[in-house]
């Protein structure tokens, strides 16, 4: 994740929940990171990315990231991350760079700084992944192109240069796409946080900010995401907090109001979120101990990623 901005819930049930539960299935070694590198890209205060960056640590941490079970990293730390983007620059073609959507939505959204590090984010990514041999990648929808950038990407290495990279899978979850309240049609982003339910927003504004999320005025609680994709995406949220399906809450819910949702949902979120807040409070003061669990995660990491960059490098003819 890039330290960017609060996560919402479309990070937390697209990605972050899925981290929590692949490290605690013990069927994986996981390896988790701060794309701070990536973060430049948005062109952020020297300040606030630093804050972003304590903030996004203790996110991670209070949602069950735990550095004794998974390899907590900050990609700056790591030199091989730049180093092996380089190199993946080099057999990445323009045109498939061209043609990513987030490059073209936050070209537009970011008119001002177009800047080349938004074109060749993907191949960033593609490092990112390939330095570790990564198998499986949990994300959101939103990033599935990425993810065939990246396996395009360590292809062409490979026939090039002799196997190197494994071809990484990506991992959804029952939500991969969460929508925005404003506006169903749009995903859920922190770029436009009206829509959005911060992990880390007070019991209030939860409340506050689902009673105003845009439905439909016909009433009736069904789970229909073409016609009713507000209040379908209300459903699959409440759906993926208690797992169960959407058409299931829907049937939880027959004959209510459509207020009789929001505010069951307001009360689930806030309560699932409850231990969250007190944990990330906590964690936030003192930063001294998020600060080491970054650097211990970066060496072990570093060891890593600099074994496959001197392979690399070999194999290039260096
Ligand atoms: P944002 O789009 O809010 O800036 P990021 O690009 O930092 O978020 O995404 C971090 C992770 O959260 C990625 O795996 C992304 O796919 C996932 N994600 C972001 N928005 C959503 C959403 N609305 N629904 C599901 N997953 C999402």
């Amino acid at each position: 994740m890039q330290p960017t901005g609060r996560l919402h819930i479309g990070n937390y049930l697209g990605a972050l929940k899925n981290f929590v539960e692949l490290q605690n299935s013990g069927k994986y070694q996981c390896y988790f990171f701060l794309a701070d590198l990536h973060a430049l890209t948005e062109g952020p205060e020297p300040k606030a990315l630093a804050a972003n960056i304590v903030n996004l640590t203790a996110d991670y941490l209070a949602a069950g990231l735990d550095p004794k079970k998974s390899v907590i990293y900050q990609q700056s730390q790591i030199p091989a991350h730049s180093e092996l983007a380089w190199v993946l620059n080099t057999v990445t073609p323009m045109g498939e760079l061209e043609r990513m959507t987030q490059y073209k939505d936050k070209s537009a959204r970011q008119a001002a700084n177009v800047n080349a590090g938004l074109l060749t984010y993907p191949v960033l990514m593609a490092a990112d992944i390939v330095l570790y041999d990564a198998e499986f990648i949990p994300v959101g929808e939103d990033q599935l192109q990425h993810l065939e950038l990246a396996r395009t990407v360590a292809r062409k290495f490979n026939a090039r240069f002799g196997g190197t990279f494994v071809e990484p899978k990506g991992l959804l979850t029952q939500t991969p796409r969460v929508m925005s309240l404003k506006d169903p049609a749009k995903k859920m982003s922190k770029s436009d946080p009206d829509g959005c339910l911060f992990m880390d927003d007070s019991p209030e504004d939860i409340k506050r900010k689902l009673a105003r999320a845009v439905t439909d005025s016909d009433g009736a609680i069904l789970y229909d995401p073409e016609k009713k994709p507000g209040l379908s995406n209300l459903l699959e949220i409440y759906g993926a907090f208690v797992g169960k399906d959407p058409h299931a809450v829907a049937i939880d819910f027959e004959g209510k109001q459509y207020s009789d949702l929001k505010s069951g949902l307001a009360e689930l979120i806030a309560q699932h979120f409850e231990k969250f807040r007190a944990k990330k409070t906590a964690l936030l003061a003192k930063p001294a101990g998020m600060k080491k669990v970054l650097t211990s995660g970066s060496k072990r990491a570093g060891i890593i990623a600099t074994k496959k960059m001197t392979e690399v490098k070999k194999k290039v003819g260096y």
